[in-house]
């Protein structure tokens, strides 16, 4: 049973690893920190529900009837605790009131980020915020398919890719199922995540307990950066963090996301979720800083519960002109660079690895303002 070739075709979803008969696939980290599905032939009893499950070979969503708004949540308390503008806790509450499950991403006890169920608010917390880390959905599809045979509203929040190998794992439609999927930029690798934190614990002396990819205290729409390690807070700008300079320069990012079939407005999910780029040409009364979402309503499944929060939240219609952002276009391009990071990242130990990655960018930087501009990231 072969279920890629090329890393290109397989994003990690582990859709087929949940739902292998006879537990004969596991997932394992690459030596770039992404996690592959392995199987072992001796248990396999080629029954193929494996590919059927397997996003990248999946149709992808016909052209939908799509609603463009741009949302934010009425209660600030919601939107500081969110990415954008809190449309993720908006949806959660409905299904919170309807004794339901949220599935979203949050940190474990290690600081990995891993897929996991919220059942009432205080539980939700945990969910909110984006987390630039590739999250694992181990044992997940199997608990959520359990629910909705149990007949309680589920709603999943997470990539375009694992949206729909939720909906290719589960097979058939559940009227309370609702499904929820991000713009997405490319899922960084969870392996260089772990070393980076570890790297952060040694240089603070103690343990992580939090990271805020996107802080909002600074009325920057959540380009401030902060975490605890040791009992003690730090914050700085999104750009300063390596962690996040290694992602948005395009170095840590999963080869499949480099190829991303999921850089359109047509998804198979319910809704789309994401930052209200450009707000400012749109509605510039609305950018306060403290963000806004972009949704996108796909099916008739969204407009009935967007009838249903709408009060909770101050909005407005927008056209798929005005939502257009790059990663609603085109897949996100990979470093000139990254075959050379990927070499070092695995022969250096890390913390000259991160050093070497910090002269390169502040050599680079120096360059750019040199040449006015020009020369290589
Ligand atoms: C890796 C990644 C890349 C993104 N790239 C873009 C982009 O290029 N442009 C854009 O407009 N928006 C992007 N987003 C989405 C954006 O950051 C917000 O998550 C989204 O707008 C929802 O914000 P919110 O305020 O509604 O809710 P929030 O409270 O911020 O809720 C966040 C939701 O996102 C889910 N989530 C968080 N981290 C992960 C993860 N690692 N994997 C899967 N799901 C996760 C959680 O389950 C939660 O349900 C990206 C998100 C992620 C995770
Ligand atoms: S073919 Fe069936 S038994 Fe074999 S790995 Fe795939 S799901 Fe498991
Ligand atoms: S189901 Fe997901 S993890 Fe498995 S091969 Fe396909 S893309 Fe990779
Ligand atoms: S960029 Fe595409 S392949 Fe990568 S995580 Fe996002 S949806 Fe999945």
């Amino acid at each position: 049973m072969e279920l890629y070739r090329e890393k290109e075709t397989c994003c990690g979803c582990g859709a087929c690893a949940d739902i292998c008969p006879v537990g004969a696939i596991h997932m394992a980290m690459d030596e770039e920190g992404f996690r592959y599905p392995e199987i072992d032939e001796k248990t396999c009893i080629k029954c193929g529900k494996c590919a059927s499950a397997c996003p990248m070979k999946g149709k992808r969503a016909e052209k939908a009837k799509n609603s463009y708004l741009g949302v934010r949540a009425k209660d600030r308390k919601l939107r500081l605790a969110s990415s954008s503008g809190g449309m993720f806790p908006l949806l959660a509450d409905y299904v919170l009131r309807q004794q339901g499950v949220v599935c979203g991403a949050a940190y474990d006890g290690d600081m990995r980020v891993v897929h996991r169920e919220a059942r009432d608010r205080q539980e939700l917390d945990a969910l909110k915020r984006t987390k630039y880390v590739q999250s694992d959905l181990t044992g997940v599809y199997r608990r959520i398919r359990r629910h909705l045979e149990e007949g309680r509203w589920v709603l999943f929040c997470g990539t375009p890719c694992q949206a729909h190998a939720l909906r290719l794992f589960l097979g058939k439609a559940y009227p309370k199922l609702i499904l929820a999927d991000l713009v997405c930029y490319g899922a960084p690798s969870p392996g260089i995540w772990a070393s980076y934190v570890r790297s952060l614990e040694r240089k603070q002396g103690g343990k992580m307990t939090a990271f805020s990819f996107r802080d909002k205290r600074a009325g920057d729409n959540g380009h401030t950066c902060a975490y605890v390690a040791a009992g003690k807070e730090y914050a700085g700008s999104l750009n300063a963090d390596l962690f996040c300079r290694m992602y948005f320069t395009d170095h840590i990012i999963r080869p499949s996301c480099h190829a991303c079939g999921y850089c359109s407005v047509d998804r198979d999910s319910d809704f789309t979720l994401g930052d209200f780029w450009g707000l400012g040409k749109v509605r510039p009364d609305m950018d306060d800083g403290f963000g806004t979402s972009m949704v996108i309503l796909h099916t008739e499944q969204a407009r009935k519960i967007w009838e249903e929060v709408k009060g909770e939240a101050d909005w407005f219609p927008c056209r798929r002109e005005d939502v257009l952002q790059p990663r609603l276009q085109t897949p996100t391009k990979a470093a000139a660079g990254r075959a050379q990071f990927m070499n070092l990242y695995r022969r250096l130990p890390f913390p000259l690895f991160l050093k070497w990655f910090w002269l390169k960018q502040t050599w680079a930087g120096a360059w750019r303002r040199l040449t006015g501009g020009r020369g290589g990231k």
